[in-house]
């Protein structure tokens, strides 16, 4: 768990809500929901709590626990992020879902008591990931918890979850640092120079863990190449700008594009840009060739756009009708 989380930790522990059977942790991407999701099964299946309520460490069960294969412990995550996925069938591409027989093959663990005597732990990450199939099969053990099963769930997207299934938890909203925290940790924890930090923090939207992946030189330069794609638009060739985009995974360029609609947004209103600031002169340009009206119908559409760009059937399509639409944003009215 990161030091930030300390003071949501010690909060959720001392209230009631910290004891019910399923847990929603929310938030901003990037800033260690997983961590400290993690960090709350641990101490839920600790047998020797420290006085904060930590796990210890040291005993067996957290042995068992950092190892990956403590029995009363089970993750539901989708395989393609999923560090121990191993692939099966040749060329199998891993699901980017949580798949509904993930979800079944939970139904031994639940219906026995823990190993331990003491609780069992689910953790289903994102559970955004969950698809219609799947998310009905967990709702089924979340309306008849048995034994001390607990749940935890983590989305930045909760909102995405079936209302049925939002309403069998109790939501917990996890903070994001503040600057000087998250920028302090880049800084001590990652090697990097406070101006470095600062800015990447910036074009990561505040998100620490973000901004530590922006610093990889391969992620940077992809972030980099596709903001400048867009940044050029209209005025550069849409299929030469589709063409560098589609080289890299759709929601990594959705959210780009998502930023800098947001930017537009913010500038044109006035106030100063919040991600990019170096591209503070070529917003400016671009703010004054259209209006907040237009900005957040694009803004709503790019939102919906967002679902579809992580299975996308034609990434190609999809991008080069994103931006047709962004490019919209800034053809004056009249007869085309
Ligand atoms: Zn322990």
């Amino acid at each position: 768990m990161y030091f930030w989380h300390q003071p949501d930790f010690d909060k959720l522990r001392a209230s009631r809500q910290g004891r019910h059977h399923a847990l929603l942790l929310t938030g901003a991407p990037g800033i260690g929901k997983s961590a400290f999701a993690r960090a709350w099964a641990g101490a839920l299946l600790c047998e020797r709590i420290d006085a904060n309520g930590r796990a210890c460490g040291h005993c067996s069960a957290c042995t068992w626990f950092a190892q990956g294969n403590h029995p009363d412990f089970r993750t539901l995550i989708p395989e393609a992020i999923d560090p121990f996925h191993e692939p099966t069938g040749k060329g199998a591409k891993p699901a980017r879902d949580i798949r509904i027989d993930q979800v079944r093959a939970l139904a031994g663990f639940v219906s026995v008591g823990g190993h331990r005597g003491g609780s069992k732990v689910i953790l289903v990450d994102p559970a955004d990931s969950l698809n219609a199939a799947s998310g009905n099969a967990l709702l089924k053990t979340l309306e008849e918890p048995s034994g001390d099963t607990r749940f935890l769930l983590v989305s930045s997207r909760p909102d995405w979850l079936p209302a049925t299934i939002r309403s069998r938890c109790a939501v917990v909203a996890l903070r994001a640092p503040s600057t000087q925290q998250a920028v302090d940790w880049l800084v001590e924890e990652h090697g990097l120079s406070r101006t470095e930090a600062t800015r990447l923090l910036a074009a990561a939207g505040g998100a620490p863990l973000r901004a530590r992946d922006l610093a990889e030189p391969e992620l940077g330069a992809a972030h980099r190449l596709v903001l400048e794609a867009i940044a050029k638009l209209p005025q550069a060739s849409l299929i030469a700008t589709a063409e560098r985009l589609v080289g890299v995974e759709s929601a990594q360029w959705v959210a780009i594009l998502q930023t800098w609609v947001a930017e537009l947004a913010r500038v044109r209103s006035g106030a100063a840009p919040r991600f990019y600031p170096e591209q503070g002169a070529r917003l400016e340009t671009l703010a004054r060739q259209t209006d907040l009206g237009r900005i957040s119908e694009l803004e709503t559409r790019i939102r919906r756009l967002t679902r579809y760009a992580e299975h996308p059937l034609n990434p190609r399509l999809l991008c080069e009708n994103a931006l047709v639409d962004y490019c919209s944003l800034f053809e004056t009215s009249g007869p085309r």
